[in-house]
């Protein structure tokens, strides 16, 4: 067994949090049913109703001094983090840190969209809380997933009711309840299980939904969602691609193909799932990609060596699987790894020849697989690179034309010779069918509020 599991008593019904390396039980908790949805609904309402009306800067002072609780059991979190979806502790480790240090940076950062701004003549824009917000996250960063929509949502004076994903509702759960010791009661609360959980959470009596996931149910929650019109934020899935120009750093190029595909064992929104290289280079850089892929190791979160941990479950692993074998059947060639790997884990992989009538292009992979083809004009491997719905983040390595390059790319966020993705307070962001509305930023933070004009 590795997939999160129920159980079913006369009472309740509990989810099982299983670790994939083993497929031993963590831990459980129960699932929200019905009536209980219903109750935290309620409390949520009736706590935003004073939370909203408290001055801003003490709703994010409150929020900071949340957050700096997390400190003593960052460890306890990261620990969590690795036992219930398998990523190593060195990574469990760097997002326990980023949740608590991020979580206060964004308390501070996110209080300046709210403020009220005084406009010519006698009108002011005011950025009112909307209400309860529900965010859904998922599995693969459990805690920073969950917590670039907390924060805002909070700050912005709602109340919030967290839905996590089925495999880690362990983590989420002791972040909930360490940071309401300190905010007051039904402001932040929980709600567990999978999809229909999430499903009836955002048909209830809520007014926003953030949601970080998969694009098919970013669908699913848009069409529940647009009776009511609820507010929408939708952080969805990506299929990146890397573009490798002839003038590249052929080396650091090969490295971050590498690192950006194996990153979380592939599960990240933004890792680079087809590489396009030129042609007069692709024999150096596929030689370099293979060298490099074949110093990483996969295993158990438990082994200090590994940097490529299990697939979070069964079904992930079946679809990486799957896309491998897609594309060997129609002619794609492996030059590292294995055609068919064995539950949990998939050994680091590069695969070359790819072409668009493969899943492995054409869809979202999420495992550690370095999928390249290559290229003899820039106009097709631009063309390429734009050939999906996706539009989440995109990469350019070359020098000459990189920025021209980078400038035809569709994406919310490009990387020239490195990753995407901006520090500070910068938008989190995807173009096409990556996302609907956005966090991170004055603009994406007042995605939270509900703008209002008042003419004195
Ligand atoms: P998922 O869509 O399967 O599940 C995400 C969450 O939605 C879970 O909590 C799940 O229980 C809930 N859910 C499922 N059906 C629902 C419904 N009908 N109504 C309401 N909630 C529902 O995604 P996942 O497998 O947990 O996560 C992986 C996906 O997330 C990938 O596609 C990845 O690219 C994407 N992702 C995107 C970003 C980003 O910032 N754009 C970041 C991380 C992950």
């Amino acid at each position: 067994m590795t997939q999160s599991s129920i159980e079913q008593t006369a009472q309740e019904q509990t989810l099982n949090s299983i670790d994939p390396s083993n497929g031993e039980i963590v831990g459980s908790v129960t699932i929200t049913n019905e009536s209980a949805l219903k109750a935290i609904v309620e409390r949520a309402a009736k706590a935003q109703l004073s939370w909203g009306q408290r001055p801003l800067h003490e709703r994010s002072s409150l929020i900071q001094q949340a957050y700096a609780a997390l400190e003593d059991a960052e460890e306890s979190l990261s620990l969590l983090i690795s036992r219930e979806m398998g990523k190593d502790t060195r990574r469990a480790g760097y997002e326990a840190s980023g949740t608590l240090h991020g979580g206060r940076y964004l308390a501070a950062e996110s209080a300046k969209a709210f403020a009220s701004q005084r406009l010519a003549g006698n009108s002011e824009i005011q950025y009112r809380p909307l209400g309860t917000v529900a965010v859904i996250s998922p599995w693969n960063y459990p805690l920073a997933m969950a917590n670039n929509l907390i924060v805002p949502a909070l700050v912005a004076g709602n109340s919030v009711i967290l839905k996590p994903s089925e495999e880690t509702p362990l983590v989420a759960d002791l972040l909930v309840s360490i940071l309401n010791e300190t905010l007051p009661s039904g402001v932040l609360q929980i709600a567990h299980g999978g999809g229909e959980v999430g499903e009836a959470l955002v048909k209830s009596d809520i007014n926003m939904v953030a949601f970080t996931g998969s694009l098919q149910t970013g669908r699913n929650i848009m069409a529940s969602a647009a009776p009511q019109l609820k507010r929408l934020v939708m952080e969805l899935g990506g299929n990146d691609p890397m573009i490798v120009l002839d003038d590249a750093d052929v080396f650091a190029a090969a490295q971050f193909a590498v690192a950006s595909s194996f990153e979380n064992a592939g599960q990240m929104c933004t890792s680079t799932e087809r590489v396009y290289v030129d042609e007069k280079i692709a024999e150096q850089f596929e030689q370099a990609v293979v060298n490099i892929a074949s110093q990483y190791k996969t295993g158990s979160w438990r082994d200090s060596q590994v940097n490529i941990g299990p697939l979070v479950n069964a079904k992930q692993h079946a679809k990486v699987v799957s896309h491998i074998q897609d594309a060997l059947e129609k002619g794609a060639t492996l030059l590292f790894g294995e055609n068919k790997p064995l539950l949990p884990f998939i050994q680091p992989t590069v695969i070359s020849n790819i072409n668009p009538t493969m899943k492995i292009e054409n869809e979202e992979t999420f495992g550690p697989v370095v999928a390249i083809d290559r290229f003899g004009s820039v106009e097709d491997a631009i063309n390429r690179a734009n050939d999906s719905i996706y539009g989440l983040g995109a990469v350019v390595f070359g020098e000459r034309d990189a920025k021209k390059v980078a400038q035809r790319l569709q994406a919310g966020m490009i990387g020239i010779n490195q990753g995407v993705g901006a520090g500070g307070d910068a938008p989190w962001v995807g173009a096409k069918q990556s996302g609907f509305g956005y966090h991170g930023s004055i603009e994406g933070h007042r995605q939270f509020a509900q703008v209002t004009v008042i003419n004195h």
